[in-house]
């Protein structure tokens, strides 16, 4: 059986004394576990050992242009909500050699690298990063074409999600039907408590893991209080979209004077490119040696707000600051959906957090919507 077959377990009891053994059971499974890990001030997924590794006793606050760590008293392991980094630079590496080429006999004689991609389980992954993780999946291997690279390293994760009881001011998952409950895509599932984690299996191999652990099935008391408390969450989020009115609502406004404000702010600086789970350009470099007999041809990320972004045989077609963040949120918004069926954006939130002037597309959005040509 397809161990990543879609699975639904009944919802147990793990005792957070117990907790550790979940890692304990995921390393002797062969993975290697990466976990949010405090790091340059904020949080990053890498390889932890322990749940010391995790970021227990600390709590994050982000609001448009700022994030922030916070101390807080609490036994708790998943109380920092997220970091810059979505699941997307695990999948789509920010910068990899897809192969090199070697002169050979008046020719040329290519060589695939394909990534090293040991099993890899990633604790803490939330609603937004598994809906941003499937938008990605459409993109690299559901289209007429598959990535063999994405779907290297996608298909050895093993997914630990966390369902969220706490929104940021910038979070608005809710109103994009992406969240905060995790609904598919994952192998295990937590809710997390002071003293214990309600945990199911979304998969097979989830099953396998869970069933190793030394848990009981949880009361239906219980489910319901973590449902009330993840419905709190949805209800406290006070950003939106109104994704039923996507993508009319852009088309519509294209030539609105909203964009010439929000150009005069943005520095076109690409970070909300960079954080966006979603955002899949890229470059291709070709770099020769210098006697031209080797070259490596490397992947790179690229933005839509960068000005090569648009430059193609000798003209720029997108020159302007306000040509690129009108691009950027029409594809986001509304072509998108017109491509992939969905929208581009999962309403994680990371774009308003890390935007350093603080732009936030839902308030363009609502501008744009509201404010009469
Ligand atoms: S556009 Fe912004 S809020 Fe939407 S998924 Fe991308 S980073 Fe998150
Ligand atoms: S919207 Fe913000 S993060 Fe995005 S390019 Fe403009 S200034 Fe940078």
């Amino acid at each position: 059986m397809d161990p990543s077959a879609e699975y639904n377990s009944s919802p147990h009891l793990l005792a957070r004394h117990d907790f550790p053994q979940l890692l304990q059971v995921l390393t002797h499974g062969g993975y290697r576990i990466l976990g949010p890990t405090i790091s340059e001030g904020t949080v990053q997924w890498k390889e932890i050992r322990t749940v010391n590794d995790l970021p227990v006793g600390w709590t994050d606050q982000q609001d448009p242009g700022k994030y922030r760590l916070e101390p807080k008293k609490s036994p708790r392991v998943f109380n920092v909500v997220h970091g810059p980094d979505s699941l997307k630079p695990l999948t789509f590496a920010p910068r990899e050699t897809l192969l090199t080429l070697d002169r050979k006999n008046n020719t040329f004689a290519a060589r695939e690298i394909m990534p090293e991609t040991p099993p890899t389980a990633i604790l803490g992954v939330r609603a937004c990063d598994l809906a941003g993780l499937a938008t990605q999946d459409q993109i690299f291997l559901k289209g007429p074409f598959s990535d063999p690279y994405y779907r290297q390293r996608r298909e050895n994760l093993f997914l630990v999600a966390v369902n969220c009881t706490r929104a940021h001011a910038t979070c608005f998952c809710a109103s994009m039907e992406t969240g905060p409950k995790a609904q598919e895509g994952y192998d295990l599932c937590l809710t997390e408590a002071d003293d214990d984690f309600v945990i199911e299996a979304g998969t097979q191999a989830g099953l396998k893991v869970l069933e190793q652990l030394p848990s009981s099935l949880a009361s239906n008391e219980r489910l319901s209080q973590d449902d009330e408390r993840i419905q709190a969450c949805a209800d406290s989020q006070t950003r939106s979209l109104p994704l039923a009115s996507f993508p009319d609502i852009l088309y519509d406004a294209h030539d609105h004077p909203r964009w010439d404000q929000v150009a005069a702010r943005c520095l076109s600086c690409t970070n909300c490119t960079m954080v966006c789970p979603t955002c899949f350009c890229h470059g291709v470099q070709e770099t020769p040696s210098l006697d031209f007999q080797h070259s490596e041809h490397t992947r790179v990320w690229d933005s839509c707000f960068t000005p090569d972004h648009g430059y193609i045989h000798g003209k720029n077609f997108r020159p302007t600051i306000k040509d690129r963040y009108r691009m950027w949120l029409t594809h986001k918004l509304a072509a998108w959906v017109d491509q992939f069926g969905t929208s581009g954006c999962v309403g994680c939130g990371r774009c308003i957090t890390w935007c350093p002037v603080g732009i936030d597309l839902t308030e363009e959005v609502l501008a744009l919507q509201d404010t009469p040509l």
